[in-house]
């Protein structure tokens, strides 16, 4: 897939949503649950919302730091226009603080520290159109930061009938909730853990709200959702820990939602950690189809369990090689054997304008 050139300029500034002004010049940032109270000539903690003068301005609209057109299966999404091109962007600055980010040279940058180009968001899917994807991904670091940009991109690409991808973190709150995702097909949701000590002390943020934003996207929109749980030795690894979080699934999500254990590599402050073995993946996808979900799937890995097979009679209905599709075996939606309806998002009915 190519990696699209990227160059250095100016950011420009824009102003943000979200926030109210305080007393001596603060403003309160509520887009994501952190609440940021940020004095003149500072930013939050996400680095790209400052005050200028009173007011907050986002410095990532308009400037992603990263453009590259990936498989969609990279994402991970395997239930979402499976073998398709989606064209992802990043800017500088995250809310969370993961002590093991795989993308920290842009997420633990200020927006002058990378190389940003000015991307008006009515281009953006003009260039996803030119390299041949069929939806948009805002991803690389924490999307929900660059929300104003996310909206704007969304209402462009409408008209394309080009989807949209968040790939999240999923710690927002409800106040920007719908704003954004309403205007979103898919979303990727990392659960990083399933305990309030790996998220303070790993992530520097809390579990509740990323948990909230998962009811919130199953209840209240018709998004697309799978789930993330990159799985890091010796923290977050627990057998125990998995089957509490797979159970939190099926009770409040279903047996249906996508579930990716994917494979940690040493990174950023954590470069004391061995990378994961595949038997930690294998035993925590035992235990998560153990407890009831359909479609478990392992990432980073050359696995079997990167295939997606019908829950009713076990056939093969989706081949993939790493994020390579190499067969996809679907009758409109049904196992080709049984039947069996298989939920996602299948057949791209976009017709390019
Ligand atoms: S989005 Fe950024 S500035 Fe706003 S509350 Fe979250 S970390 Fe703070």
């Amino acid at each position: 897939m190519p990696t699209l050139q990227i160059l250095q300029q100016t950011p420009a500034l824009h102003e943000a949503l979200w926030w109210e002004p305080e007393a001596n010049g603060r403003v309160h940032c509520y887009l994501c649950p952190r609440h940021c109270h940020i004095c003149h000539g500072q930013s939050g903690f996400c680095f790209i919302r400052v005050n200028q003068d009173g007011k907050l301005f986002s410095l990532g609209y308009g400037a992603p730091a990263a453009l590259q057109v990936d498989p969609i299966e990279k994402k991970p999404l395997s239930h979402f226009l499976p073998g398709s091109r989606v064209f992802s962007m990043g800017t500088a600055g995250c809310n969370m603080g993961c002590f093991f980010c795989q993308n920290w040279d842009i997420s633990k940058s200020h927006q002058d520290q990378v190389r940003a180009k000015q991307v008006p968001p009515e281009e953006v899917p003009l260039l996803a159109l030119k390299y041949g994807c069929d939806s948009i991904a805002f991803t690389y670091n924490e999307p929900t930061i660059w929300g104003e940009y996310i909206i704007d991109i969304c209402k462009a690409a409408k008209p394309y009938a080009l989807k949209t991808v968040m790939v999240t973190n999923g710690y927002i709150t409800y106040d920007a909730f719908h704003d954004i995702y309403d205007h979103i097909d898919a979303a990727n949701v990392d659960l990083k853990a399933f305990t309030e000590n790996f998220y303070g002390k790993i992530t520097l943020t809390h579990l509740q709200p990323v948990l909230d934003t998962l009811l919130w996207l199953h209840k209240e929109t018709r998004v697309w959702v799978e789930i993330t749980n990159l799985m890091i030795p010796t923290l977050n690894d627990d057998p125990a820990e998995t089957r509490k979080l797979a159970e939190w699934i099926l009770a409040n999500l279903g047996p249906d939602v996508p579930l990716h254990f994917t494979a940690f590599h040493p990174d950023f402050k954590l470069q004391d950690k061995s990378p994961t073995p595949p038997k930690t993946l294998h035993r925590a996808r035992e235990i998560a189809r153990e407890v009831g979900l359909h479609y478990v799937y392992e990432g980073n890995i050359f696995s079997e369990a990167a295939n997606t097979r019908c829950p009713a009679c076990n056939t093969l209905v989706i081949r993939r090689s790493w994020h390579e599709v190499l067969e996809n075996r679907l009758h409109h939606g049904h196992c080709p054997k049984c039947g069996q309806g298989i939920p996602g998002v299948w057949e791209n009915l976009r017709s390019p304008k």
